[in-house]
Parts: C-alpha cells; structure tokens; sequence
C-alpha cells in the first residue's frame, strides 16, 4: 500500500518511520524496514499492525544505516501477518523488496522458481520478485538497477517496487507500472515513496516516474533509465502546495 526509501547522509531509520506515518493515512495492515548496516549487512524488521509498533520495535537496535526502505502492507494475496509484512527477500537474504499492487501471474513464476530451487517463506504475489532478482544476477546482470529491469519484465500486473542489495551499498532500484512511484532529491540523501507526501519535507522537486522506468538513487543523486536501460531525463515536478 505504500512505499518509503532512503539513501543518504543520515540515518535512514527515522526517516523511513516518518514516511511511513505520513502514508498511515492510506490504510494498512503490517509495516516493515530493510535497512542496510554500515558493516554490509541487510537488516529486515517487519511488524503485524501499527507503524507505531515497528518503531517501538526499531528503538531497540536504532539501525545507523544510512539507505533503506520501507512498506505499509494492505494485503492482497497472503493473510496479514509478519511472514507476509514486506520487505521480503531473497534465499541469501542479500537483497529485499517492497511492492505496492498485485502480480497477477505470481502463481506461474512461484512453480517455475520453486522448480529452479527457489524456497519460499510467505504467501504474497511479492515475494516471487526477490527471487526473480536473485535470478537475474546469476543471468549475469551487472547490477542491481540491470537486475530489476530484468526482473520486471517478467512481471504482470500492478507495481510499485523499491529494491536494496548487501552487495550494493547505498542503491536504491525503483521501477513501477500502473502504480505511483515518486523520487526526489534532497539536501541529505535521495528519497522515494508511493506518494509525494511522505518526501514533502525534504524536498519539493520531484519525478514522478512513468511507467516502465526506472530510477537508481544515490546519496548524491538519481538516474533514470527506460525500460531498455537507456539513461533517460525526465521532467521535474516542482510541488509548492502548502502542507
Ligand atoms: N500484493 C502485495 C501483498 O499482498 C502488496 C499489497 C500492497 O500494495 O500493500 O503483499
């Protein structure tokens, strides 16, 4: 249901939680953090229930990583529960995902990946995503943004998806279609979210991704590219609505 990423010069921590609060509006059933720790690894934190519980939770490691991100879950496919809470991840447990939608042909793509050694450990359409990225590097893509394209082009369906990887520190990949993704830049870091809302403090010049692109965020900057993985430029939004 909503999406928050942070990749920057501060820790991401509360950043993805007041994100996550200003998404609290849209309705939710779990919320979870991915947050990469200085020393490489990916710490995954997932709660049943309230924003408010994972913060509680989170107050108790006070993760120093400075890129992460972060999803409110309104289930689709998979009860609410922590095992369904995104991010999901991969086999490694070396790159997560948060998806906003559904996918549509989750159900063929779980057998395949299932028959090609895949083990899965919840019932969300998402979780094929994570493994399709773990696919996609064995195929030989050369980095995460590559491995996200490839992998979204296996998808059918509705998406909003925001990935981080151990073996890239500080990316953020984000793709979507026929599901909002917003990226901006701001004085700390690069930040993205399913909606302008949770970013609006940080930063008031947004792009509002098109479908099929995506986005690698830095904590310098963002690059876009077409589906193809052609660098693209696309237009600023400059928001000056009053909050
Ligand atoms: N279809 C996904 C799920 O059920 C994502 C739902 C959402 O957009 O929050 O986990």
């Amino acid at each position: 249901c909503g999406i928050v990423g942070f990749t920057g010069s501060i820790a991401a921590q509360p950043v993805l939680i007041e994100g996550l609060r200003r998404l609290e509006y849209r309705g939710y059933d779990s919320a979870g953090v991915a947050i990469l720790q200085p020393e490489g690894a990916l710490e995954v934190v997932c709660r049943k229930g309230k924003v408010s519980e994972l913060e509680h939770t989170l107050s108790h490691f006070n993760f120093k990583g400075t890129c992460g991100i972060g999803h409110t879950r309104w289930a689709t496919h998979g009860r609410p529960s922590e095992a369904n809470a995104h991010p999901h991840v991969s086999c490694d447990g070396d790159i997560a995902v948060v998806h906003n939608g559904i996918i549509e042909n989750f159900a063929e793509l779980r057998e395949e990946l299932k028959a090609a050694g895949h083990t899965f450990r919840s019932d969300t359409d998402t979780e094929v995503i994570a493994h399709l990225l773990e696919e996609a590097f064995k195929a030989g893509c050369p980095d995460l943004t590559a491995a996200l394209s490839m992998a979204a082009g296996r998808l059918v369906g509705a998406y909003g998806i925001a990935v981080v990887c151990d073996r890239e520190p500080g990316t953020i990949a984000v793709t979507r279609k026929d599901s909002p993704i917003v990226v901006g830049v701001g004085a700390q870091g690069s930040y993205v979210a399913s909606d302008i809302i949770a970013m609006i403090d940080a930063t008031r010049d947004v792009v509002v991704l098109s479908d099929g692109q995506v986005a690698r965020l830095r904590p310098d900057g963002v690059d876009f590219f077409d589906a193809a993985g052609n660098p693209v430029n696309p237009p600023i939004t400059h928001i000056d609505w009053d909050m």
